[in-house]
């Protein structure tokens, strides 16, 4: 009996959380599930006595111009980097020749050299890592989705067949994925609504080349701030194509829904017709599109990031000040970073 015969005559659930395996799992019932596995890496340190020194656990440090994470690793620290999207790097073979038989808690090698200029960033930002000794670096896969969210729920086409894949935050999203589904399958319907990761926002026009890039766009965003109505243009366009797509693609801006490109808008005579990043200011922090903003000097990077830590650390009233520099006085003349006008044009 197949996998698929087995789904289609129980009449209980069976559901997929399978991680990296859950491509070939899927292969046993037909359905190609557009995942592939990303290498991400992150950097452990020994002891740091600054570290040691604090009376209380710091805070995760997000530098989103240094694209990076950092937190603390019982006395050392921990950073893990986000390459740009040229940079970073996807286990391919895994999707064309399925994944090595027996490959399970396993890791990937290492490349240092890849995060380097993340490395020389968090260096920057947190002082006390250039005297750290690096005792690991972690190198292992995680499975993307194209768009990086899950896929939660039925999946169109088997009956039964349930899924909980292409996590890229799995630990963050476990517990309120595991009472979403739990609750979905004991109450009959979905306790609210998270169309986000229905797995059916996939289909047969998600190609392995479409995957790929997307994930490889999406990998490279991590750090990046999205706003609301944002183009992404990795992959586009796909099969999916419509008898005047060819025709319309230079007369109007074109939106992408469920992998057909569609007009959103028509073009005026002498309209700028350059796609312009959606502005605005996004959040009750005053996160700001920092993406223009990467010739700046560090010290104003660490001022901007100490601002946002400034206004993290007084909600959560704990202090860190003893590892990151004082902040330097800004010039007379020049934007303060706390208070100037956000930079919102992303170049694409
Ligand atoms: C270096 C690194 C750092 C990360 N950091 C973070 C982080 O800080 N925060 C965060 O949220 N996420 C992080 N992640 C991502 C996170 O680890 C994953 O998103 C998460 O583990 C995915 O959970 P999962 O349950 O989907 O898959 P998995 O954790 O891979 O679990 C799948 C399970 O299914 C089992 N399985 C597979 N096939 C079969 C089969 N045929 N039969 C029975 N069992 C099977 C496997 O053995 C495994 O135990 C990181 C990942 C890496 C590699």
């Amino acid at each position: 009996m197949t996998l698929f015969n087995i789904c289609v005559s129980i009449n209980i659930k069976l559901i997929s959380p399978l991680g990296f395996w859950a491509r070939e799992v899927g292969k046993l019932i037909g359905l190609e599930h557009p995942l592939i596995p990303v290498h991400h890496q992150y950097v452990v340190t020994g002891t740091v006595p600054e570290v040691k020194a604090l009376k209380k656990e710091i805070p995760v440090l997000r530098d989103l111009e240094g694209s990076y994470y950092l937190r603390q690793e019982r006395d050392g620290l921990l950073f893990g980097p986000y390459e740009s999207q040229e940079k970073m790097k996807l286990q391919e073979s895994w999707v064309t020749d399925g994944v090595p038989p027996g490959f399970g808690k396993e890791l990937f090698e290492s490349d240092l050299d890849r995060i380097m200029t993340h490395v020389e960033a968090a260096m920057d930002m947190v002082p006390v890592l250039k005297n750290a000794d690096i005792i690991n670096i972690v190198s292992g896969p995680i499975t993307y989705s194209p768009d990086i969210l899950p896929m939660v729920g039925p999946h169109q086409g088997v009956q039964n067949y349930w899924v909980a894949i292409g996590f890229g935050y799995g630990i963050i999203h476990a517990g309120g994925i595991g009472k979403f589904l739990s609750d979905w399958i004991l109450g009959g319907e979905p306790p609210f609504d998270l169309i986000e990761i229905d797995p059916n926002r996939y289909g047969k026009w998600t190609s392995t080349k479409y995957t790929a890039l997307k994930a490889r766009e999406s990998y490279g965003f991590n750090n990046i701030v999205g706003y609301p109505k944002e183009e992404r243009f990795a992959g586009r366009p796909t099969e999916r194509v419509s008898g005047i797509y060819e025709e319309l693609k230079t007369k109007c801006s074109m939106g992408f829904h469920a992998g057909w490109e569609q007009p959103h808008w028509f073009y005026k005579p002498r309209d700028d017709v350059e796609y312009k990043c959606p502005a605005a200011l996004t959040s009750a922090v005053s996160r700001r599109c920092l993406w223009d903003d990467r010739g700046l000097s560090s010290s104003k990077r660490q001022r901007r990031v100490l601002c946002f830590l400034a206004r993290a650390l007084k909600m959560a009233a704990v202090t860190c000040g003893d590892l990151l520099p004082a902040p330097v006085p800004a010039a007379p003349d020049s934007t303060d970073v706390c208070s100037g006008p956000p930079k919102i044009q992303r170049a694409l």
